[in-house]
């Protein structure tokens, strides 16, 4: 019984319920929207204070930069070697499947690039120049290099005044993690709302207008997430992936329904730890990391999105192409924002390197949300593995 009235059983029935009330009642679902926009505000209003102390809190109980240099070391060497992966999972399904389309472009759904695309200026970016506006902005990396430059000078401080902001950060942490579980009882109308709306909004003939292309997709993420990521985990972290995804699959609802990494953080970093046996070095450190640049959904969808272009405009795309979209579209997935569409902003870039249009991006751009929706759920299914396997390290 108790069971049945878990979160994770309501949230379930949530999804199933969403769709089906966004296809027989749209109205109402559409209507209904503020309730989705409201869990996903609370969300994020956890995002900045949690990051904030639990990395802190990490890196000052990691106890040294030596051992800080290590973890990070070893988490972006895996988060590198999970991204390949999937991005090479994301060409061999599409070379396979080749997915076209002859649809018209709708000229309407064109998408601005972002402003600035060279590897310099996404090196720039990430650095506070005032960590006031990187608070207000949420702009997460800027945020986790000033506290982890912040903790790690802590170290070096006498230790009562070490263990005065330890203190501090670790109340604030605690506090938040608290105010994270009340949010989180909300998940099941939460994520009603948010389903059903999507359904409402999109309908599913759009899918169907796509579905070699959307089929593509759907294949590359589920074998991604199925085999490739808990083979690699299981590997480097002697642990059984299957058990662990029952612990946590609190927090890959929650992204798939939500499209954000980000709105999705407090929640992962309150599963590994409460549910997970993640330590909080490991997961205070390695999913605010990972819920910005660790996006394995995301690149191996870009890598079939330009693909699916390239065949749908009868651009026939070789070896030495695929090596620049398998570049671009680790890079492009690194750059992407924890937030939903981040993805096809970000995919302009690939286009232009391999110089396909970038209105081609109006082709896919009807099927996005839903794509989005479930490269999320393996964005977060990735970053959860990675906090599992690094806690071997810590
Ligand atoms: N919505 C994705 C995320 O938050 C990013 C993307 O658009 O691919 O992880």
């Amino acid at each position: 019984m108790k069971k049945l009235f878990s979160i994770e059983s309501l949230t379930l029935l949530a999804i199933l319920f969403g769709i089906l009330a966004g296809l027989w009642l749209p109205e109402a679902m559409l209507s209904l929207k503020w309730l989705g926009d409201l869990f996903l505000m609370l969300l994020k209003m956890l995002i900045i204070p949690l990051v904030f102390a639990s990395v802190f809190v990490a890196v000052v109980s990691l106890g040294s930069g030596e051992a800080l240099k290590n973890l990070g070391i070893k988490t972006f060497g895996y988060y590198l070697l999970t991204t390949a992966l999937a991005v090479t999972l994301g060409l061999l399904v599409v070379n396979f499947a080749e997915p076209a389309t002859s649809h018209h472009l709708h000229a309407a759904q064109t998408i601005q690039p972002p402003k600035e695309q060279s590897f310099a200026s996404l090196l720039l970016s990430f650095v506070p120049a005032n960590i006031f506006h990187s608070l207000d902005e949420g702009r997460i990396v800027q945020i986790l290099v000033f506290v982890i430059l912040f903790a790690v000078a802590a170290l070096y401080l006498e230790p009562a005044k070490r263990e005065t902001l330890q203190l501090f950060f670790e109340s604030v942490n605690d506090a938040m993690a608290k105010v994270a579980e009340w949010v989180i009882a909300l998940t099941p109308l939460g994520v009603f709302s948010l389903i059903g709306y999507v359904v409402a909004k999109e309908g599913f003939q759009t899918i169907v207008d796509l579905k070699s292309y959307v089929a593509a997709v759907l294949t590359a993420l589920f074998l991604h997430a199925l085999f490739v990521l808990p083979a690699v985990a299981a590997f480097l972290g002697r642990f059984n992936p299957l058990e662990y995804f029952r612990k946590v699959r609190e927090a890959v609802l929650i992204a798939f329904s939500t499209a954000s990494s980000s709105a999705t953080l407090p929640v992962s970093i309150d599963v590994a730890s409460t549910k997970g046996g993640v330590k909080r070095e490991s997961a205070g450190f390695v999913l605010p990391l990972g819920a910005t640049v660790n996006m394995d959904g995301t690149a191996l969808y870009e890598a079939i999105a330009v693909m699916f272009i390239a065949n749908s405009y009868g651009v026939e795309l070789g070896f030495s192409q695929q090596i620049v979209i398998f570049l671009t579209a680790t890079f492009a997935s690194v750059g992407a924002a924890g937030i939903p569409g981040a993805g096809l902003v970000m995919m302009t870039m690939i286009l232009s390197a391999v110089g396909l249009p970038l209105e081609a991006i109006g082709l896919i751009a009807a099927v996005d949300r839903i794509l989005d929706m479930f490269r999320t759920a393996v964005n977060v299914w990735g970053d959860l593995l990675a906090a599992k396997v690094m806690n071997r390290f810590v």
